[in-house]
């Protein structure tokens, strides 16, 4: 396995801390509102990091945290007179809805930043006990000059000026000295820990710090996070950890670039500001986002379009098509032949190792991507026969769920009853050549949300998908 480490920015051969395991922390949301399509394409690039390991071999323990406390959650709360975990429980529940349309894989260790106070105070009275942090009238501070390798990650050089932040939202262009812990002040309501420190509540990068060393160990193998979290939350979280442990928090770092639309950057103001309700509303299937993500190198910015996105609904339809005709294709015996069972057994070895190589490889998807349409290709090649020798179905088949199981773009889905029904009359009809009657079913079927393909013998039926 190689991947490109930002702290070294280059690629490198990956070597697990412990062998066979893989420790690894990811940003995860502030849940204050709807996760946009751009915090949803680096969720997705969590799960395929993950994944990748596994398809590896290795054991993977990931954790994300959930930002239950900030600026934000306690506004938006206060605004709509709700207590704090009333109003984040609601956007936690919508983050694991969207996990799950995405099939993002759940085990995952979600953890809430206000489960883990104790240890951020933990930390921070030590920080505060080695001259890492100082008090100030309005909290406690990370003295930012006291950590020498500051600016490391980013690449931000630092100039010994350092003003000092107090909100959740930083200034991009410099380093600052940011807030460990926030003293209780009237906007904060009911919000508030008192115990090892005086009464208040914690900044955001304390949060990850604790997450991380709590739940999996002082030095971890793979931290990923969207690049926009490189500094100074990144940065920040190597201070703030390594100035506690003494070690080094992280050894490798992954970045998932932005995502645009139309070119530009997402905001409410100019409009394209996209969740995955939006998508759904729009008709799309969720997985064709995920299977854009996958496309589309996660070291280059993404451009989202509508338009773009049409072409992945097509890409569903051929997969769901091709995996159901597989199915669906008569199965027989064969004693001879050898020569074309050989030749398929061959080529599917080829596209999986070709497969792997691609994941292997920085967790390039796109490539994967190719090896996997491959195999479809060859798949619907064999299946145009009308039926299949029993040995290259299971062949087949193997290959395909493995590809599958990795990429997670497809689900499976119910058809209702009276379309399958519908679906059945009509090949009756077929059968006794009454193909006006055969038509008009089929046009409903249509109506109703899916349609049928037809076979050599037979056919399948799947949804509808959008497409340009
Ligand atoms: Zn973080």
């Amino acid at each position: 396995m190689e991947l490109f480490n930002t702290l070294s920015r280059k690629k490198e051969k990956f070597k697990a801390l412990k062998e066979g395991t893989v420790t690894m922390y990811t940003c995860g949301p502030t849940v204050y509102n709807y996760a946009h399509i751009g915090n949803l394409r680096t969720f997705i690039f969590y799960d395929i990091v993950k994944r990748a390991f596994e398809l590896d071999g290795y054991k993977v323990k990931q954790v994300m945290n959930i930002t239950d406390v900030d600026d934000k959650t306690i506004k938006s709360a206060a605004e709509r007179r709700m207590s704090l975990k009333e109003y984040t429980d609601i956007y936690t529940k919508y983050f694991m809805d969207d996990l799950e349309k995405l099939n993002v894989e759940k085990n995952i260790k979600f953890t809430k930043a206000t489960e883990n106070i104790d240890k951020m105070q933990l930390i921070i009275k030590k920080l505060l006990k080695t001259g890492y942090a100082y008090e100030a009238d309005d909290g406690i501070y990370y003295k930012v000059s006291a950590f020498e390798a500051y600016g490391r990650l980013s690449g931000m050089t630092v100039d010994g000026k350092y003003s000092r932040i107090k909100g959740d939202e930083y200034d991009k262009e410099s380093a600052t000295d940011f807030a460990l812990w926030k003293y209780w002040d009237a906007k904060d309501g009911e919000v508030y820990w008192d115990g090892e420190l005086k009464k208040g509540r914690p900044g955001w990068h304390i949060e990850c710090s604790a997450m991380a060393i709590k739940h999996l160990a002082k030095t971890i193998d793979v931290h990923c996070g969207g690049v926009d979290l490189m500094f100074p939350h990144h940065e920040n979280e190597i201070a703030q950890s390594e100035a506690y442990t003494g070690e080094k928090f992280v050894n490798y770092w992954v970045h998932c670039e932005h995502l645009l639309v139309n070119n530009q950057k997402m905001s409410k103001s100019l409009g394209n500001f996209y969740t995955l309700k939006d998508l759904e509303g729009r008709g799309f299937d969720p997985l064709s986002f995920r299977l854009m993500v996958l496309d589309n190198n996660y070291r280059n910015r993404l451009d989202f379009t509508f338009d773009n996105l049409k072409k992945y609904e097509g890409l569903l339809k051929k997969i769901d098509l091709s995996m159901k005709s597989l199915e669906k294709t008569e199965r027989y015996t064969e004693k001879d032949n050898e020569l074309s069972k050989q030749q398929v057994n061959e080529t599917v070895k080829r596209l999986i190792e070709e497969f792997k190589a691609a994941v292997n490889n920085d967790f390039n998807t796109h490539s994967a991507l190719v090896a996997f349409f491959a195999l479809l290709d060859l798949s619907d090649s064999r299946v145009e026969k009308g039926r299949i020798d029993s040995s290259e179905y299971k062949v087949l088949k193997g290959g395909i769920d493995k590809m599958q199981s990795f990429l997670g773009v497809y689900k499976d889905y119910e058809i209702p009853r009276e379309i399958t029904q519908m679906a059945d009359e009509r090949e009756k009809f077929r059968e006794s050549k009454k193909f006006t009657e055969a038509d008009i079913l089929r046009d409903k079927i249509k109506e109703n949300g899916y349609f049928i393909a037809d076979l050599k013998k037979g056919y399948v039926i799947a949804k509808k998908y959008l497409e340009s």
